[in-house]
């Protein structure tokens, strides 16, 4: 019964040392969150002993009473989050949970409409080197040159492609998607119309972006990202028909047992969600990412799209002679942490690139605001004006981790 300091010493020290890393550095990667201790515990719970697959009440194993109650617990809190009537909770992560869908609708080959990689979709959206691409025959629209979608342009796209689903949502957009004009498109089609949140859900569950539903058929998101859970995945629908089969491509299609450690962490997370404060978690994400995008552009930094609806900007360097990764080194030196990304109209290849991508959720979590947020948005110019300054990316570093002291993530170790 040895805790991990005493059974692991070396494991021990490695998790300590993440945990100052993650303390003393300013985490601005876009998909990325501080779950609370209580989901954590959660997830480090017995749990983990236990195999559970099936559903709840319909198991393939016994001693599965207390798996049914939690797994329900979770299943019943996304549904009241999201107002719909199916969820399956059980994805291990969002591209498992997106790879289920489309087993659970199209056959081999079938025709997919998505966002393309370098304009802000993810890999999962028809992308060639994942599965996505090479199961099935994808099809792409992007955002035009103000770096936002057209939805006229993508109606046409659809209508010369015909394709069997039509994916909607995004990795790196920073404007609010229109699921309405979607649905319209994929209607025009005969298309199934499915919408993967995984960045925004947060602000989906607070009323801070327009919701898919009822629009999508089939809605996907992460748990991890703006939701601030557990690592995961979940599937909502409002068809009973639809749910079924999700239910079959993920238990015995696509996976076997069911993590239910994760899925009571899951389920904590939604009790959070549900939560009145949740609405003002979200709205502060949202203001946060915005005097992030204002400081940048009067600072003469190009954002794509001018700015930002939601919790991330994606600065573009292709006007610089610097690249994304020159940047994101740079920043990281300043104890900044964002991930370098392709922006529309790439000119480099995806491990260079000639943008940034950074997101508010995380430092929202730790408390930070519009205050916080100037600070370090005019820090972060300051760098990327004088990249090759070292001396400076060192001297912000010291300033940034006195700054992050005042706003504490977790009081002790909690692993
Ligand atoms: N969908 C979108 C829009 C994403 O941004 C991501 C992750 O970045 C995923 C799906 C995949 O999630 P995971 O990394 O859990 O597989």
């Amino acid at each position: 019964n040895a805790n991990l300091k005493e059974a692991d010493s070396e494991v021990f020290e490695i998790c300590e040392n993440e945990l100052e890393r993650q303390t003393d550095h300013l985490e601005m990667i876009a998909s990325e969150n501080f779950t609370s201790p209580a989901v954590m515990e959660a997830m480090g719970s017995v749990f983990t002993n236990k195999y559970a697959e099936g559903y709840p009440y319909k198991r393939y194993y016994g001693g599965c009473e207390q798996a049914d109650r939690v797994e329900q617990l979770a299943i019943d809190r996304a549904c009241e989050i999201f107002g719909c009537n199916y969820a399956n909770v059980q994805p291990h992560s969002g591209s498992q949970a997106n790879g289920a869908v489309y087993a659970a609708l199209l056959k081999a080959g079938d025709k997919i409409l998505g966002m393309d990689l370098s304009h802000g979709g993810h890999l999962t959206h028809g992308s060639k080197p994942s599965f996505s691409g090479k199961n099935y025959t994808p099809f792409y629209y992007g955002v035009e040159l103000d770096g936002r979608i057209n939805y006229d342009r993508v109606m046409d796209i659809a209508k010369i492609t015909q394709p069997k689903i039509i994916v909607c949502g995004a990795s790196a957009y920073a404007r609010e998607i229109d699921f309405s004009k979607f649905r319209e498109i994929a209607d025009a089609v005969g298309a199934i119309l499915f919408a993967d949140i995984a960045h925004i859900a947060g602000l989906v569950a607070a009323g801070e972006h327009m919701s898919p539903f009822p629009y999508a058929d089939v809605v996907t998101s992460t748990t991890h990202k703006t939701l601030r859970g557990p690592r995961g995945g979940i599937i909502l629908s409002n068809d009973e028909d639809i749910a079924k089969k999700l239910n079959s491509a993920i238990f015995p299609g696509l996976q076997g047992g069911p993590l239910v450690h994760v899925i009571a962490g899951k389920a904590v997370a939604f009790k959070e969600i549900l939560n009145p404060s949740w609405k003002d978690y979200a709205k502060q994400v949202k203001a946060n990412a915005k005097v992030l995008g204002e400081v940048l552009v009067s600072r003469g930094y190009d954002i794509v799209s001018g700015g930002t609806d939601n919790h991330l900007v994606l600065v573009s360097f292709l006007d610089k002679q610097f690249s994304g990764k020159d940047a994101d080194a740079a920043l990281g030196n300043a104890g900044i942490t964002v991930n370098k990304n392709t922006v529309p109209g790439e000119t480099r290849s995806p491990f260079v690139t000639s943008g940034v991508r950074i997101g508010s959720p995380a430092l929202t979590s730790r408390g930070m605001k519009e205050k916080e947020f100037e600070i370090i948005a005019n820090k972060m110019c300051d760098v990327l004006d004088d990249i090759e300054n070292t001396e400076l990316q060192a001297s912000i570093k010291q300033e940034l981790k006195v700054l992050a002291s005042d706003f504490v993530i977790y009081n002790q170790s909690t692993y």
